[in-house]
């Protein structure tokens, strides 16, 4: 069998590539599970040397990943060069990580006779989980590609990957793991496999040797991973990241203050990539009043300015157009948009409606992935409109300093994310960073796949309890061999 590729601005084929079969992922799945155990991948040093070696490979493999990435996925030259050079910075970031060792989060309780009970000495820290299995959404086929994030922090953790490559990009998938074996991480450490049907993504999931999943993607392909690994005689965790409408709050007053430059940013962010971002803002939710009418009028102008933009492949377009379908009969078209005669082309599509609607028709906030956005006008009835939200990964408000605070604050409860006065497109890769969110935008409301800390996914805690000191890591002997930062019986020190 074979996957393959397409150039959606044409609809024309590029080349085949090789399926994998069943057997091959229980044959990576067994060379995970032993890599896992070899004391050279357990080391740090070696592995925070592997992720700089990777991301030398692609950076080396550049000249031929971005063509390929920008045939495969129509996406833009500066972007597919960003978004590489992004994915190296991430693997490098990562590596960084590994050597400052502080990702053990070590905490030591010292013994005290004196309470009640008495108390022993407890040392705990966080140790690999096992090999993960990760699985690359189509839209970002560097950064939540098979190199992308979750790759990039189950390496640093300690744990192999095998990954699902997604099938809208077979080559680009192919050429990545190349250069990721020739930097080192051969043996098990990560494997490729690819596939169009399910069944290859059913069989990682249920490897007895795989011990967590990431996934970035649809919230029905994440859910239904999710609901496979819950079945599992031994059921593992699945980070599934997934999509999201990412609602907008504008106020009156920020219209006042700066109608314009906004109307320009959203513009910017709903047609980007054609939409095709689990970031990108889905609804608006403007004042009923004439400021709000002439804002919304406003964007939907700039949007009627953008011709079509191709989508990753045929299915996501059709999709889309299925989506459109289901929304128009219940909410006035302001730019019908739809799909363009060239490729699996889309142009941008605005609609309004009013938030008692929203409240009324849930479904009306479920994600249209593209370039789509939805405006919902609101009068005193903000703040039970944005109650009525479920789960989403980011939201962005517009709105005078004194009136941000109680926005925000029923915000928080469903959101990973608050912007102020810009928009959730673009998702740093540092420390602070959260991506992530309440079901449905993930399957893990604790967790971020992007940013240093999306490494907890990754690790177990694991405490000792009156061990010699021969049978304790360095990163919990006393002395504090690795100089790192320890709780220790509650305070934060390095000594
Ligand atoms: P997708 O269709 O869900 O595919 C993701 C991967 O999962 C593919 O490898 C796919 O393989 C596999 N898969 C899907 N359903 C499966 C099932 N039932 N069983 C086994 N494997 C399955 O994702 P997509 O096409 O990239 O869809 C775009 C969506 O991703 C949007 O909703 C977007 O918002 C979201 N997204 C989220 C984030 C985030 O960080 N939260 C980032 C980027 C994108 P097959 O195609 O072979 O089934």
């Amino acid at each position: 069998m074979a996957i393959t590729a397409f150039d959606p601005r044409s609809a024309t084929e590029l080349g085949s590539y090789a399926e994998s079969a069943p057997e091959d992922v229980r044959r990576a799945a067994s060379a995970a599970r032993a890599r896992f155990a070899d004391p050279a991948f357990r080391d740090d040093a070696t592995r925070a040397r592997l992720l700089r070696a990777a991301a030398r490979a692609l950076r080396d493999a550049g000249d031929e990943l971005r063509p390929l990435c920008e045939a495969e996925t129509g996406l833009p030259e500066a972007r597919v060069a960003g978004e590489l050079e992004r994915t190296c910075r991430q693997l490098e970031a990562f590596a960084d990580v590994v050597d400052a060792a502080e990702h053990v989060e070590a905490i030591i309780d010292l013994p005290d006779p004196s309470s009640t009970p008495p108390r022993g000495d407890i040392r705990r820290m966080l140790i690999p989980i096992g090999p993960v299995a990760v699985f690359g959404a189509s839209n970002f086929p560097f950064a939540f590609g098979v190199a992308g994030g979750d790759t990039a922090s189950s390496l640093a953790a300690g744990c192999p990957v095998i990954a699902k490559g997604h099938p809208s990009h077979p080559g680009t998938n192919e050429r990545v793991a190349r250069a990721l074996l020739e930097a080192g991480l051969d043996g098990g450490a990560f494997t490729l496999i690819q596939g169009t049907s399910n069944e290859i993504g059913e069989a990682l999931v249920d490897a007895p040797e795989i011990e967590a999943v990431g996934f970035t993607g649809s919230l029905r392909g994440g859910r239904a991973l999710y609901d496979r690994a819950a079945q599992r005689e031994k059921p593992i965790p699945v980070y599934a990241e997934m999509g999201s409408v990412n609602p907008v709050v504008v106020t009156e007053t920020a219209l006042r203050e700066g109608a314009e430059s906004i109307a320009d940013g959203l513009a910017v962010a709903v047609s980007g990539a054609a939409g095709q971002l689990c970031t990108k803002p889905g609804i608006v939710l403007v004042p009923d009043t004439e400021a709000g009418a002439s804002f919304v009028a406003a964007v939907a102008d700039r949007l009627a300015g953008g011709g079509p933009q191709p989508m990753l492949n045929e299915r996501l377009r059709d999709s889309l157009s299925e989506r459109l379908d289901e929304v128009v009969p219940h909410v006035e078209t302001l730019r019908a948009g739809g799909p363009g005669d060239t490729g699996y082309t889309f142009a941008p599509a605005a609609f309004r409606t009013t938030a008692r609607a929203l409240r009324e028709r849930p479904d009306l906030t479920d994600e249209c992935f593209g370039p789509v956005v939805l405006f919902a006008s609101y009068a005193d009835d903000l703040e039970e409109t944005l109650a009525s939200f479920h789960g989403q990964l980011a939201a962005s408000i517009h709105a005078a300093p004194d009136e941000a605070p109680a926005i925000a604050e029923i915000l928080r409860e469903r959101v990973g994310r608050l912007v102020f006065g810009g928009f959730s497109t673009g998702v740093a890769v540092c420390h602070a960073m959260q991506h992530g969110g309440p079901y449905p935008a993930t399957t893990a409301p604790w967790s971020t796949s992007v940013g240093m800390t999306a490494i907890r996914r990754f690790l177990r805690p694991v405490a000792w309890q009156d061990a010699p000191a021969q049978a304790l890591p360095p990163a919990l002997r006393d002395g504090n061999p690795l100089g790192i930062w320890r709780l220790v019986n509650g305070e934060l020190t390095r000594d």
